[in-house]
């Protein structure tokens, strides 16, 4: 892929590199090159798929939480990158010297204490596709804000009756109709927990009050959210839903660059529709909503 940009190339560290989320980082690392090294690679215990990834890369460091795993590790590798292993040494390759940018793609609370030995760094965070869709409405206009509108496809339970819930198994729970991620934030879709986390990060990360932050529901995935100005202008970033999307313009922004994403055409998809959320099925928006406005440690708490 060519490009008349050049911006500087970002030099990227990717921790939960075996993922979801870590799969597509390497794949828009692979379509740009020119800006994005990948220079740092972490995962917790899949020791061959972190190899696998660090043998393409060719990444200068890379981190294996799991310490039991190392030896599998080392023998799968074909070159000899600096080698960092557990809880500390997810740490280090956080605040890795020469890094940019990066990338927290692991599951769960892990991700906290690198996130902000990463941030005391000085590197920069990439983030999530709602939130990168909020910044491209925003445009730097913060101050105009009315609302904040995060939109959620609503899960696989979208249309089932409330008093169905109780009966529903992981494997339903797993499908996510829309988007294809990893197990924890693909549960934490269909009770719409995620989007109550979304909420909290969007107070946080836009410095509006949790009382301007609202979500609808879009079963299609093609808004991936909204901006409404004092004016009553209502911004929206549409597009086909693929993780690779927010996570190169987090790495190239402000430069916009050709991609794999397939061109959306609104006359074939037909109708774009929207509902509000049903707050009896989906408790979790309130006490997303409670433990945003409450704050202190809350939040994480909730998380
Ligand atoms: P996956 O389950 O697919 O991948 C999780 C990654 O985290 C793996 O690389 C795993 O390593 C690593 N990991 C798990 N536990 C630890 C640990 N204790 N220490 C270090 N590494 C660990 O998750 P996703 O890629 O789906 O999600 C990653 C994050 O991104 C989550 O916070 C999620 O909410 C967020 N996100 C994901 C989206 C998606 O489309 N998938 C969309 C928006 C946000 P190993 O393979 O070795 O176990």
């Amino acid at each position: 892929m060519t490009t008349k940009h050049s911006g500087k190339r970002k030099r990227v560290v990717v921790l939960g590199a075996t993922g979801s989320i870590g799969e597509s980082t390497l794949k828009v690392a692979h379509d740009i090159p020119e800006r994005m090294e990948i220079v740092g690679l972490a995962a917790n215990s899949n020791a061959e798929k972190l190899a696998a990834a660090a043998n393409i890369t060719r990444a200068k460091a890379i981190c294996l939480v799991d310490e039991r795993k190392i030896d599998i590790l080392r023998a799968k590798l074909e070159y000899q990158p600096k080698i960092f292993v557990g809880g500390n040494g997810l740490r280090e390759i956080a605040r890795l010297e020469g890094a940019d940018m990066v990338l927290i793609a692991i599951v769960g609370t892990a991700g906290l204490h690198p996130a902000l030995d990463a941030i005391e760094s000085g590197k920069d965070l990439a983030v999530d596709s709602e939130h990168n869709a909020i910044f491209q409405c925003l445009d730097g206009r913060a101050s105009e804000v009315r609302r904040i509108i995060l939109t959620a496809s609503g899960g696989p339970f979208r249309e089932t009756p409330k008093n169905e819930l109780a009966q529903v198994t992981v494997e339903q729970a797993l499908k996510h109709p829309t988007w294809n991620m990893g197990p924890k934030i693909t549960i934490d879709s269909a009770t719409l927990f995620n989007k109550g986390l979304e909420m909290i990060e969007a107070h946080w990360l836009f410095g509006v009050e949790m009382n301007q932050v609202e979500v609808v529901v879009h079963p299609q995935s093609i808004v991936h959210s909204l901006v409404e100005f004092v004016d009553g202008s209502q911004l929206a970033q549409l597009s086909h839903s693929d993780m690779c999307f927010p996570i190169q313009y987090a790495v190239t922004y402000p430069d916009r660059l050709p991609n794999r994403l397939k061109p959306l055409c609104l006359a074939t998809m037909g109708q774009l529709t929207f509902e509000a959320p049903d707050p009896e099925k989906f408790p979790a928006l309130r006490l997303a909503r409670e433990a945003g406005t409450t704050g202190g440690t809350l939040p994480a708490v909730l998380k």
